[in-house]
């Protein structure tokens, strides 16, 4: 469908344009240039409102993104804001269309639904997105605007120092029936709503852990409920991803898993014991290689900061190492992860070896370093990306 797109004159200088998309519709607010962001089922998504940048989450939390720039390096910020505050700026938007304006047909219900999409409602929204998920907890960063399955729930290892996405759950790898009911939920919840969608990501952490044939018949379930999704993702671990055969893998390709995300770390054994995370170079090296052979692009993130300045040389250096001796090509995406944000363990992990913690200033020095490193190797035939896990939102 081409947008469609009505402007109302609201006096000699204000006006409000509603446009209207195949994933959302638009309500723009000029001359102050407020700008209000709805999927098909009339949530809220997004807002610019007096030059401020916020988000809504589907589990009905609002967040304020910001950017400031420290010794010539720009950070992001993001930041919870209060409800009130929240409400306040949804009001903003539903008291201009509280006007009686002469749209055409296709707005109205759009329209006459915005108005009754207030905090309440969406509240209730969440309530329903929460009694189908448990958390997400992360997703890569080209992933945000993907239609999250939880195949599986938490992580089948659950060990690394630094990570506590999935702490809060046992791991499992949901049945046939549990599944199918799973999508149901989606669907029913989603509605038109998933027309913002752009992929399938098969969560949580370890989805591919799912033996071979099971986790076919599971694909071809999600493709019957979810025709329009030709893209799938997931996360990839070394320890389930090595007992797939590149044929294995091939057949997943063909069933549309286009890219998986393997949280690599580093280069350096004595960082990833210190991390707790026990996989070595030879096995990720082996199992980029069946990924790469099979169709299927990854993408290889780094935590970049981890084990601070103790081991910061020898993080760059092994990496690089071990980076070069991995397949990749076009397709193929380097994140780099600033390990920022840290939990109790990982800090009683370093508080134990005497390393201080660093700051985000020398973390983003060390991130430029790895950077720099890269692109001498790839040039930009491999896209490289930060990953910044606190700007993560679904
Ligand atoms: S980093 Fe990955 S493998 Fe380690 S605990 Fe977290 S999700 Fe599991």
């Amino acid at each position: 469908m081409k947008a469609i797109i009505k402007k109302f004159q609201l006096s000699k200088v204000e006006s409000i344009t509603f446009t209207l998309k195949s994933n959302a519709l638009n309500i723009f607010f000029e001359p102050k240039n407020n700008l209000w962001i709805f999927d098909l089922e009339c949530r809220l998504v997004g807002m610019f409102v007096n030059g401020e940048n916020y988000r809504r989450t589907l589990n009905n939390k609002f967040y304020h993104k910001s950017r400031y720039t420290e010794n010539g390096e720009t950070f992001r910020e993001i930041h919870e804001i209060p409800r009130e505050k929240a409400i306040s700026l949804l009001k903003l938007c539903q008291l201009m269309i509280d006007n009686d304006f002469d749209l055409p047909k296709s707005f109205q219900h759009f329209i006459s639904k915005i108005s009754k999409m207030d905090y309440l409602a969406l509240q209730q929204s969440a309530m329903e997105f929460d009694n189908i998920y448990l958390p997400i907890s992360i997703l890569p960063p080209d992933q945000y605007m993907s239609l999250v399955i939880q195949m599986t729930e938490g992580c089948n290892y659950n060990q690394c120092t630094f990570c506590n996405f999935y702490r809060d759950r046992p791991f499992k790898i949901k049945s046939a029936d549990e599944l199918e009911i799973h999508l149901n939920k989606i669907k029913t919840f989603f509605g038109e709503g998933i027309n913002l969608r752009k992929s399938i990501f098969l969560a949580d952490a370890n989805a591919l852990t799912v033996p071979q044939n099971r986790l076919v018949k599971s694909l071809e379930l999600i493709h019957e409920q979810f025709p329009q999704f030709e893209n799938y993702y997931s996360f990839i671990d070394v320890f389930t991803g090595l007992k797939k055969s590149v044929s294995d893998f091939k057949q997943l390709n063909e069933l549309g898993i286009k890219r998986v995300y393997l949280g690599v770390e580093s280069g350096n054994n004595d960082l990833m014991l210190f991390l707790n995370k026990q996989q070595l170079n030879k096995d990720i090296i082996e199992l980029t290689h069946n990924i790469k052979a099979s169709g299927i692009n990854v993408g290889i993130i780094l935590l970049i900061g981890a084990g601070g300045e103790h081991f910061a040389e020898k993080h760059l250096i092994d990496s690089i190492r071990l980076l070069k001796q991995l397949p990749l090509s076009k397709g193929d995406i380097i994140y780099l992860s600033e390990l920022y944000e840290t939990n109790s363990n990982y800090e009683k992990s370093m508080a134990e070896q005497d390393i201080t913690l660093p700051t985000r200033q020398e973390i983003r020095q060390w991130s430029n370093e790895f950077k720099s490193e890269l692109k001498k190797r790839y040039f930009n035939e491999v896209q490289l990306s930060v990953y910044d896990i606190n700007q993560f939102f679904y």
